[in-house]
């Protein structure tokens, strides 16, 4: 005689199963040989539903771009960067191994670990005149990871606390053409992961319209 408890687990075993072979089967036509299946419902939950549009991997081959050779991302090295790493679906390969460590040098070497913490904490309170300016400041660096920071503590300002100038400066280097990724990378990777700020991604095209009033709450 089955308990109640067990019966139920048993319903759900089935089910769990039944989902994953239609998962299989709903994955089966469109993956070409050789790729690699992605974990979609990992990703799901990773990077949110509407993000996740990778059913599987392929083989990507791409040039450098700082010394152009031509390279491979593996379906493999994807993969892991996406559902091990969890990192930015929307970012791909761009240098070589070697290119990319000694770029990573050079970041490093340009990058002030102190400044770097300062930034980050300035995130957590609204903003005052000091950190204002500090913020400014970051976003003349010349090192690229102080000046992302430097946007992170601006997108985090507005959405924490509607920080209308925070805004109005985003909205600015978003019309800039070197700017204009990079905060699209940000709004999407920062804040679509934080509940309740889903709507605030839709400003990440880039025309001033539409970056209106699309905060939530404020
Ligand atoms: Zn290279």
């Amino acid at each position: 005689m089955k308990s109640n408890k067990q019966r139920k687990t048993e319903i759900k075993q089935r089910r769990w199963a039944r989902m994953e072979r239609q998962r299989e089967v709903a994955l089966l036509p469109a993956m070409p040989h050789g790729a690699l299946a992605a974990d979609t419902q990992l990703l799901a939950l990773i990077h949110g539903q509407s993000f996740c549009h990778v059913g599987y991997y392929v083989d990507i081959s791409y040039h450098c771009c700082d010394c152009g050779a031509t390279c491979v991302w593996t379906a493999q090295d994807q993969k892991w960067w996406c559902e091990q790493v969890q990192g930015n679906l929307y970012a791909g390969a761009s240098r070589c191994k070697d290119c990319r460590a000694r770029h990573r040098a050079w970041r490093q070497s340009h990058c002030d670990a102190a400044e770097m913490a300062a930034l980050r904490a300035l995130w957590r309170a609204r903003p005052d005149a000091s950190a204002r300016a500090r913020v400014n400041t970051a976003l003349q660096a010349k090192a690229p990871d102080l000046r992302c920071l430097a946007a992170q503590a601006l997108a985090w300002w507005w959405v924490q606390f509607g920080d209308q100038p925070a805004h109005a400066q985003l909205e600015a280097l978003s019309l800039e053409r070197s700017w204009a990724p990079r905060i699209d990378r940000i709004l999407r990777r920062e804040l679509e992961l934080r509940p309740g700020v889903h709507r605030v991604c839709r400003v990440v095209s880039y025309p001033r319209a539409t970056m209106g009033a699309a905060l939530p709450g404020h």
